[in-house]
């Protein structure tokens, strides 16, 4: 395909998806896109040559808006763009729209956005997950091969699994994090969708790697590329009994049961294990995403980013309030106000430096679990497949409960990922591998087995 084939294709499918209503997109131009197609057709050779990527409106980028789905950065435009989008221009991959998200990347259904929710690319009435509810809608409504996002305790694998798609989040510091808007600095990784594994692991095998301008990057050996694995002989699985209770949701239960019984066919030894830690996971990262989100927010200023309002009395302190009272959504507010009280004199030590201890207690399970002869976990990724919109909004513990099984990989830094491993009445299932640090290749090519051998499309229940 040229450029401009690629180019017109990809303008077609948004067009289609933006009539649908999948509200998954915040910014594209067939102009944009234009442009972009002559840039690639430059490239013929490069890795990622006519690939359309979708990018998570919290990554900057210079040739259109970066909002956060904030009103607080309506219309914003950044003077430079983010390291990984300059990799994947050099890589030759075309650079088709921002994506819709929950407002900050705070939510876990993409009904924060302040521009209104997405919807699920096959079920309309329900949620894609989130926070990168665009990217993975984008990805599962297949409108562009792969997408990014960016994970702080879950958000690209949780709307992985929701959206049938495959969703990667690095070892922390494999990606760069220049021009991603911070979260919470310690759990922020930049995380790939894709269609496939093969999808997902060409764009992160770019995108990864040392960057001056994160000293918080790793300098490694670059991510070679997919290893080709027949089958799991040699490869210990540990199956983490607290990610498998009681009261797991049945089709993800049958889904799950199935993987296990393939991982065992396919040649790998599947063990027991313990991640005793696990049960306090949500609480931590409640309490230490706040604490770091309310810090990183403060930025948000009216002075130095996006519209500005002033307030009643005219000081620097009511132009901030005025500013922050009419930008910030609902759930960045709650965020910022627990944060705050969590990092307050009287209470950091119960809560915040308690939380940091706890983290690293759930840090010392995964080394223990690893250093036991352990290679990948397998787990369910989410409790239940995709719920309906509305039906958490009105309980925010219901909604910090859905990222049960994937805030404790964001907690530690592992790498982790999410693949598609079943249907329960049509709803799609993820099932997530977590891997030792710097172990994602080893993960990717165990889940490249396991993608061949797993039929996605096939109903878990009869
Ligand atoms: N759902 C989680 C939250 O709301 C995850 C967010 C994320 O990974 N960006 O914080």
């Amino acid at each position: 395909m040229t450029g401009a084939q690629l180019a017109h294709e990809t303008g077609r499918r948004l067009h289609a998806a933006e009539e649908r209503g999948l509200n998954a997109t915040l910014h594209w131009s067939q102009d944009l896109l234009d442009r972009e197609g002559t840039r690639t057709d430059m490239l013929p050779t490069a890795p990622l040559h006519g690939m359309a990527i979708a990018l998570k409106d919290n990554i900057v980028t210079s040739d259109m808006p970066t909002t956060c789905a904030s009103k607080i950065l309506e219309d914003y435009v950044s003077p430079y763009e983010a390291t990984v989008v300059t990799r994947l221009r050099a890589a030759g991959a075309m650079i088709a729209c921002k994506a819709n998200l929950d407002e900050f990347a705070m939510g876990s259904s993409t009904e924060n956005s302040a521009y209104g929710r997405v919807q699920h690319p096959l079920f309309p009435e329900r949620v894609p997950g989130g926070s990168s509810g665009g990217s993975a809608a984008l990805v599962g409504a297949g409108v562009v091969p792969a997408a990014l996002g960016s994970e702080t305790g879950g958000s690209v694998r949780q709307p992985a699994a929701f959206c049938g798609v495959v969703g990667v989040k690095p070892t922390y510091g494999r990606v760069s994090r220049f021009g991603l808007v911070a979260f919470g600095s310690s759990l922020d990784c930049i995380s790939v969708f894709g269609r496939t594994v093969t999808d997902a692991s060409r764009v992160l095998s770019v995108i990864a790697g040392h960057d001056p301008l994160d000293v918080t990057t790793i300098d490694r050996a670059p991510l070679a590329a997919l290893e080709q694995r027949a089958d799991l002989r040699g490869v210990v699985i540990g199956l983490p009994r607290e990610y498998f209770p009681a009261d797991l949701d049945a089709g993800v239960r049958d889904a799950c049961d199935r993987t296990i019984a393939t991982l065992r066919a396919l040649g790998a030894e599947v063990r027991d294990v313990t991640l005793p830690h696990t049960q306090y996971a949500v609480a931590t990262y409640y309490i230490v995403n706040p604490a770091e989100a309310a810090a990183n927010l403060a930025r948000f200023d009216g002075v130095r980013y996006g519209p500005r309002h002033v307030g009643p009395v005219g000081d620097v302190r009511a132009l901030y309030q005025a500013t922050r009272g009419h930008g910030f959504g609902p759930e960045v507010r709650r965020r910022i106000l627990v944060g705050t009280y969590v990092l307050s004199a009287g209470y950091a030590d119960q809560y915040y430096h308690r939380g940091q201890a706890v983290r690293r207690c759930i840090c010392n399970d995964f080394d223990q679990v690893f250093a036991s002869g352990v290679d990948l976990l397998f787990t369910p990724t989410t409790p239940t497949p995709a719920f309906k919109a509305g039906e958490k909004t009105a309980d925010p513990v219901q909604m910090y409960l859905a990222d049960v099984f994937v805030a404790p990989a964001s907690l530690a830094g592992v790498p982790a990922m999410s693949l598609p491993i079943g249907r329960d009445a049509g709803l799609p299932i993820g099932g997530q591998l977590i891997a030792p640090r710097f172990a994602e290749a080893a993960m990717l090519a165990a889940a490249g087995v396991m993608e061949s051998a797993i039929a996605p499309e096939a109903e878990v229940r009869s």
